[in-house]
């Protein structure tokens, strides 16, 4: 077979953040996401601070609140309380996962509809699974404007997804019903998982289960997305039978950053009325 077309992240991520750069440039003033982050843990502080270089990088303002590790959920929820009070931030991000005593729930659905950015509340979700106005989840709004931007057809397609996470299996098999795919979502108790993934003309890996799924579980010519970290939940070798595949690094996840960004400046927009 034939090389698989690479789904680069990084080059539609670099023109979706520049798209951002552009918007927020227009505004009256700069759009502001609070970046909270609850605890120490090394992975968590890494990712926030990438998020903050790359609102730097394309024009945007961030602020940081930095939370000890023994906070509790009122605290948690006062704190985002009064951001989503402050008139000076537009998008709040919740770095997750968050230390066990916090009811994560509670946290997420302190965060107003208009400014949760990162598509993580209770309303967000809802918003999401009715095809309603409102951000997205970023890790699967970042799949879906990556299939999207390599023309791959999601009407009719069968899709399976391995993972079903609030913020990213569930949401992203709302988002793709919407969009007319026949969606399976399988997780740790999915009797035969190679049965479904087999079949998919779209197969979607979002367990975090490095090598997960083998060559012998994806149809040939099949779409593979991997939102695992490095290394993926798909062995590289499923290169030899895909048509088109999400390297990794260099997939999924500058997608959930540029998401990110974009819809920073969306929420931005709504306060002007530009959106
Ligand atoms: P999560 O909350 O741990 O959920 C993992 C899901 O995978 C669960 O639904 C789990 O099933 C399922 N699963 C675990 N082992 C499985 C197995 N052996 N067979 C089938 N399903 C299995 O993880 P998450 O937050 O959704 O993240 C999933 C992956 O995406 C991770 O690799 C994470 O690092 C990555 N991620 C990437 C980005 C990015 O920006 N690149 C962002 C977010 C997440 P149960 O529900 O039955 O437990």
């Amino acid at each position: 077979m034939s090389s698989p077309t690479t789904l680069s992240g990084t080059e539609l991520a670099a023109e979706l953040n520049t798209a951002s750069a552009v918007r927020a440039a227009a505004l009256p003033f700069t759009p502001t996401l609070a970046t909270v982050l609850v605890g120490d843990d090394p992975g968590s502080a890494k990712y926030v601070q990438m998020k903050q270089r790359r609102c730097a990088q394309y024009g945007l303002r961030s602020r940081h609140i930095h939370l000890p590790p023994d906070t509790t959920t009122a605290e948690l929820v006062v704190a985002l309380t009064d951001l989503g009070r402050d008139p000076e931030v537009q998008g709040i991000l919740l770095q997750h996962p968050l230390p066990p005593q916090i009811d994560e729930r509670a946290a997420f659905d302190a965060i107003p509809l208009r400014k949760d950015v990162d598509g993580t509340s209770s309303a967000a979700f809802a918003a999401a699974a009715l095809g309603q106005p409102g951000h997205r989840s970023c890790t699967p709004a970042g799949i879906v404007r990556l299939l999207d931007h390599y023309g791959a057809e999601l009407a009719g397609a069968d899709v399976v997804i391995v993972g079903r996470s609030a913020i990213l299996g569930k949401p992203l098999a709302a988002m793709l019903t919407a969009r007319d795919a026949t969606v399976t979502v399988c997780h740790s108790r999915t009797a035969s998982l190679a049965a479904h993934t087999s079949r998919a003309d779209i197969l979607i890996a979002a367990a975090g289960r490095p090598g997960l799924i083998t060559t012998d579980m994806i149809r040939p010519g099949a779409v593979v997305v991997d939102a695992g970290f490095t290394p993926g939940d798909v062995v590289p070798d499923a290169a030899e039978v895909a048509s088109a595949i999400t390297p990794v690094p260099g997939g999924v996840g500058p997608m959930t950053v540029a998401m990110l960004l974009s819809q920073t400046v969306d929420a931005a927009e709504a306060v002007v009325g530009t959106r």
